[in-house]
């Protein structure tokens, strides 16, 4: 999602804490660290405050966007006559850019900078100004500065930026009595804490299991069984952390020990999560009733591409139609390799199976092994054929920045120049290291506003690093993809991010649309004619075969079946649990429910999926979005599949109608100009089909 709504859009609540779009079956939002400001805290401050901690001189720095914005609100407020343009809507986005220096700076540097003390330091700032834009999203002279404006000779984004801003309020609950915005205050910081806890619990609670000896790890790879060796005792224990868990999952060949650690991972947080859980959604309910909903799920839809909890559940009734004879034929390929394999006559294949058999049925039938393209991906080489396949596409230039000061030695800085101009600045910290956001997410650091500030972006991803690998530091296909849909995020947050007004800039869209153009873009590192550009053998130069490429592709869409209605299976939890009142929801029973109506895997015994479902938090009711954008972004994709790829014709009218309007127009609109028509189902379901 957008870093920048953040400020004011009803985002007050819902992107404040995220100035990241993180991905992967998930969202994100940005956050900028303005350059400028990162040089200073690295230099001049630590000279000049040599008394002082790095991290307090950080902390001052970071905490003077909010100070500006602080000092801007009074004067605001304090114009008499006639609300104008000039007099609110100006001051009011320049106040809106300065909460973002801070926002995006503490977001960003909470999740990258090297220093613990800093990031602490970050994490106290984005706490602060995000309690200042709860401040300003229930604040009721601004909205009256509002309602007072007169709307009718300003141009249609600036119409757009005042009804939008009005929403915003009046689903923050600005126009409510003194007593109840102080309750919905009250709402808003408690949900913070208890997300938190939420959060917090399912990470603490880590599980294992004991496996007597070293035949338990059979089928595991060497470097997995050799880093898990027995302790004193002689047992080898097997965590739920990922690391530990996933390889289990895939490559052990005990069907028992696999079925104790997956409902060791599907326990988490069972005895501590229920309550904390219940409280929250309660929580909601209240927040949704006091403001005239009813119920959570149609609150936070509202302003979202689906619009309803009805619509939504419509939504996902009709993905699972067009999903389920897939998922029926990928699940029966699972129980007949099970019935070939290991038992003759077995009846279902578990949960707890699927995993390990998706990949048995991979390696016999697609004879695909991911360990084989891998030398076609040296790091550097992809990056580069990202960076020439993007700039051929919408028509850009990237200039490789020496004087930026960065916050780390393998951060590197690109002016993005158009026509001669520089339209934006990108910074790619591409590289894991001890303490740095450990997932693929595009940060924002500075929106793009006219005349104000040129759009900044971050791509804070943890691929293989040339720097410290011994060879050219490969990666797996899977990266590769990674790498591209993360780009799509940043390629809209600078190619949109020449607006007048900070609230349309960049991936200020509507949030279920947000993740559509990054997953469009995969499949530029899926075809191909793209490929073939950049992906040549390390050694003998070769271009990955297009032969490959196909049994790739064919390997990589078995399981999609079981895979989306999986996803539809937790897009229902998601919303159910935000549609029945709080007081009667009965969670465990609701989950089982949804889980045999949706897939063809049995309720395991034990499991309580919901404690440990951590989305849950950060989506509450609409974690059908990656879904939905998946529907928008196959249907935006057809004319490239037409046309090709590199069809200058339709890549600059992509960029110019779909990425440069930002969030000037409802996302529907944008998608129908571009593609000349409404979008719809049917290349999803194609997709699904094929
Ligand atoms: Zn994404």
């Amino acid at each position: 999602m957008n870093a920048l709504r953040t400020v004011s859009r009803a985002a007050m609540a819902l992107y404040i804490s995220s100035a990241a779009i993180a991905c992967g079956g998930s969202n994100s939002t940005s956050a900028t660290a303005a350059p400028e400001m990162v040089k200073k805290v690295d230099t001049e401050a630590a000279t000049k405050n040599a008394a002082k901690p790095a991290s307090v001189v950080f902390g001052e720095e970071c905490r003077e966007g909010l100070h500006a914005a602080q000092k801007q609100l009074p004067l605001i407020l304090a114009v008499s006559g006639a609300r104008s343009e000039e007099n609110l809507l100006v001051p009011y986005n320049m106040m809106l850019t300065h909460i973002e220096h801070s926002m995006a700076l503490a977001s960003l540097m909470s999740a990258v900078h090297p220093d613990k003390e800093i990031r602490e330091a970050a994490k106290a700032c984005e706490q602060e100004t995000s309690a200042f834009v709860t401040e300003l999203s229930l604040n009721p002279e601004l909205y009256a500065a509002f309602t007072a404006i007169e709307t009718k000779s300003l141009d249609a984004n600036t119409q757009r930026l005042v009804s939008d801003t009005l929403q915003d309020y009046r689903r923050a609950g600005v126009d409510k009595d003194k007593a109840t915005r102080d309750r919905l205050k009250a709402i808003d910081e408690e949900m913070v804490k208890l997300g938190q806890v939420f959060g917090k619990n399912i990470v603490d609670d880590v599980k294992h299991i004991e496996v007597a000896s070293v035949d338990g790890l059979k089928g595991l790879p060497a470097d997995y069984i050799a880093s898990h060796a027995p302790n004193k005792e002689g047992k080898i224990i097997i965590t739920t952390n990922y690391p530990d868990m996933i390889p289990f999952m895939q490559y052990a060949e005990s069907d028992d020990l696999r079925k104790k650690l997956y409902i060791a991972g599907k326990s988490r947080a069972g005895a501590t999560n229920e309550d904390t859980l219940a409280a929250i959604l309660k929580l909601r309910g209240e927040k949704a009733t006091i403001l005239g909903y009813a119920n959570w799920a149609d609150y936070v839809t509202e302003d979202k591409m689906m619009k309803s909890g009805k619509k939504a559940d419509a939504f996902i009734a009709r993905v699972v139609k067009t999903a389920k004879k897939r998922a029926t034929r990928d699940y029966n390929e699972l129980l007949s390799w099970k019935r070939k394999n290991l038992n003759k006559k077995a009846k279902s294949v578990g949960d707890w199976e699927k995993g390990y058999i998706e990949n048995k049925v991979k390696a016999a039938n697609y004879s695909f092994d991911p360990q084989e393209v891998r030398p076609y991906f040296p790091y550097a080489q992809v990056q580069a054929g990202l960076l020439d396949i993007t700039s051929k596409i919408y028509g850009i230039e990237y200039k490789s920045v020496s004087d930026a000061k960065l916050w780390h030695q393998d951060v590197s800085a690109y002016d993005v120049m158009r026509d001669g101009s520089k339209i934006g600045r990108i910074y790619l910290d591409m590289h894991p290291r001890d303490g740095k956001y450990g997932h693929a997410a595009q940060f924002t650091l500075r929106s793009g506003v006219q005349g104000v500030q040129v759009p900044e972006g971050v791509l804070v991803c943890n691929f293989p690093n040339p720097r410290t690998s011994e060879g050219p530091a490969l990666m797996e296909h899977g990266d590769v993809t990674t790498m591209f849909h993360e780009f799509g995020h940043l390629m809209h947050h600078v190619l949109g991010g020449q607006q007048k007004w900070i609230e349309q800039s960049g991936v200020a869209t509507e949030w279920d649309f947000v993740e559509a153009p990054s997953q469009m873009f995969e499949e530029w590192a899926w075809n191909y004619d793209t490929l073939k550009t950049f992906a040549k053998h390390h050694e003998t130069g070769a271009v990955l075969p297009k032969e490959t490429v196909e049994r790739m592709r064919k390997a990589d869409k078995f399981g999609l079946g079981i895979a989306t209605v999986q996803q539809m299976f937790y897009a229902a939890i998601s919303l159910k649990f935000h549609q029945v009142d709080p007081g009667s929801l009965k969670m465990l029973d609701t989950v089982k429910a949804l889980q045999s109506k949706y897939t063809p895997f049995a309720y395991v015994e034990g499991t309580n999926f919901h404690t440990n479902f951590g989305h849950l938090n950060g989506y509450s009711a609409i974690y059908y979005t990656y879904m939905w954008s998946l529907v928008i972004a196959k249907d935006m994709l057809t004319p490239f599949q037409k046309h090709g790829l590199m069809n200058t014709d339709w890549t600059y009218k992509y960029r110019d109608i779909i990425l440069a309007s930002g969030g000037t127009k409802d996302a529907a609109d944008l998608v129908a100009e571009f593609l000349g028509r409404p979008f719809n189902f049917k290349a999803f379901e194609k997709f699904l089909r094929n």
